[in-house]
């Protein structure tokens, strides 16, 4: 094939199609005679373009069909670009009637194979739908999912409080005493307000309330980070703290102080608040009711000798 290209091919197109007749002719003339071992859809090409100027010029074309046909006999497949070669050659062979039934089949092969890339668009879109609105799906069910756990957080929160003091409660002591037993040390305390009963009677009941609330509020601040102070009920406290026992009546006094000391007179005049103390070490394996009872004992002995003062079982 000496010096014959495919481009030659491609420009040999153009030109016929430009109706540059006279510029294609040698050219076309020269890739048939030449183009042996080319391809042959080109081949058929050149041939077909050959035969269709040699008609325009008035010119008999039929030799030109009848050498692409021949090729396209040899090589055709059943694809959309040989029917129309075909198709192409009958005419230029002068049989328009044979032509026709090639040009339709081409055509539907044409719309089939347009059809089948619409299709696999609309597959394809279909999917990323199904894709997008599944993620949505899954994003509601998260933010659902973190709203459930939201609302159970705050529900234990509420079901470990105290909601007059707003204290941890009797749940929340016991859960923490489970916590809190092990090697260090710990003590618990029972704190109750002295002579509470009188409070609510003399001021009013409503007094009474704003006394446990301040009362919970300076309990708790005087205690150190870690020290826990829960609301047993009535007017009754359980503090818990890792001290050893000899630092812990020390601790409770100031406890005891911060009430002792605070100017009720805020809330009603000529109100006073004491609180009673019972201190206990809490020893390796014993249960929350045991120490309790040691530490009611313990504060009974605190109402018994004049209330406002701490009783521990250090030492
Ligand atoms: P003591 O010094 O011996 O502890 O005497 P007390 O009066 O503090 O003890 P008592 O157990 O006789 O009375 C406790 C009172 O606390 C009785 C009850 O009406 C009152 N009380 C219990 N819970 C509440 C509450 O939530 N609010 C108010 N205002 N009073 C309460
Ligand atoms: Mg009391
Ligand atoms: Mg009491």
């Amino acid at each position: 094939m000496p010096g014959r290209s495919s481009h030659d091919f491609l420009r040999a197109g153009w030109l016929v199609r430009a109706g540059d007749d006279a510029a294609a002719a040698p050219l076309l003339q020269a890739l048939v005679d030449e183009a042996r071992g080319m391809p042959p859809g080109l081949m058929a090409e050149g041939w077909l373009l050959h035969g269709e100027l040699l008609r325009r010029r008035g010119e008999d074309g039929t030799r030109s069909a009848a050498r692409a046909l021949e090729l396209a006999e040899r090589f055709a497949d059943d694809g959309a670009v040989w029917l129309r070669r075909r198709a192409r050659a009958e005419d230029l062979a002068g049989r328009p009637d044979a032509a026709l039934p090639l040009l339709l089949r081409c055509h539907a092969r044409q719309m089939a194979s347009v059809r089948a890339a619409l299709d696999a668009r609309v597959d394809e879109l279909a999917a990323r739908l199904v894709d997008l609105h599944l993620r949505d799906e899954n994003r509601q069910l998260r933010a659902h999912n973190q709203g459930l756990q939201d609302d159970v957080r705050q529900y234990s929160r509420l079901a470990e409080t105290d909601a007059l003091t707003g204290l941890p409660n009797r749940r929340a002591l016991e859960a923490e005493f489970e916590a809190r037993r092990g090697p260090g040390p710990l003590v618990l305390a029972v704190l109750d307000l002295d002579h509470f009963k009188r409070i609510n009677d003399r001021f009013s009941h409503l007094v009474g309330d704003a006394v446990l609330r301040q009362a919970g509020a300076l309990m708790a601040a005087s205690l150190r980070a870690p020290d826990l102070l829960a609301r047993l009920g009535g007017e009754e406290f359980v503090a818990l703290a890792a001290l050893p026992p000899d630092e812990a009546a020390g601790a409770f006094e100031r406890v005891r102080r911060s009430l002792a000391e605070h100017a009720w007179g805020e809330i009603a005049e000529g109100l006073q608040v004491t609180v009673s103390i019972g201190v206990t070490a809490v020893s390796a394996g014993e249960d929350l009711i045991a120490a309790l009872a040691r530490a009611d004992a313990l504060l009974y002995r605190a109402k018994h000798e004049g209330r406002d003062r701490v009783v521990h079982d250090a030492g």
